[in-house]
């Protein structure tokens, strides 16, 4: 496994930065989400190179289990904060970030983490070829006290999420029953 320290380059990709020069002072959500999502392609094509530096295989053909700890590994590597990876009922992957490197953006509005919720999109459509929806469930930048929970899966998958949340229901029971 790569050890190096990141370069920025792949901490951020420079779509992202490139974006993010233009920002206001107070950027909106939806700003943040587009800056994250441009760089998803660039963050993915440096995962591949990353993941291919130790291993010759393929990303395609990597066992699940391999492609989620790598993943993990490679979003750590990239200051991303503790991450992990694990999937649920085969439509629904989930990302926890202890120590989530965007709660601690200085002049952050603290509505949550929307420059990775746009990388987290940019990336894994990227990798699985399908538009897909992400949501961040729990942020610690909002006081959850745990680390940040995202969310991916189909666009209908993440809206029955939303709305069942604000229904009243828990995250289990939607993700139980879906
Ligand atoms: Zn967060």
């Amino acid at each position: 496994m790569n050890q190096r320290p990141p370069p920025g380059i792949v901490a951020m990709p420079r779509e992202v930065l490139h974006l993010l020069l233009d920002l206001p002072g107070e950027a909106d959500m939806e700003t943040l989400r587009a800056a994250g999502d441009a760089g998803g392609v660039a963050l993915l094509e440096a995962f591949a190179r990353w993941s291919s530096d130790g291993h010759a295989d393929d990303l395609a053909d990597l066992p699940v289990e391999d492609f989620r700890r790598r993943a993990a590994e490679f979003f750590q590597w990239c200051g991303w904060g503790d991450t992990s990876l694990s999937t649920r009922s085969d439509s629904v992957i989930e990302v926890g970030i202890g120590g989530c490197w965007e709660t601690a953006r200085k002049h952050s509005d603290q509505t949550g983490c929307h420059l990775t919720t746009g990388l987290l999109h940019g990336f894994f459509a990227a990798l699985a070829g399908y538009e897909l929806g992400v949501m961040e469930l729990e942020c610690a930048g909002l006081g959850s006290g745990g680390p940040c929970r995202f969310v991916i899966g189909t666009p209908e998958m993440v809206d029955s999420i939303y709305a069942g949340l604000n229904s009243g229901e828990s995250y289990d029971e939607i993700v139980a029953g879906s």
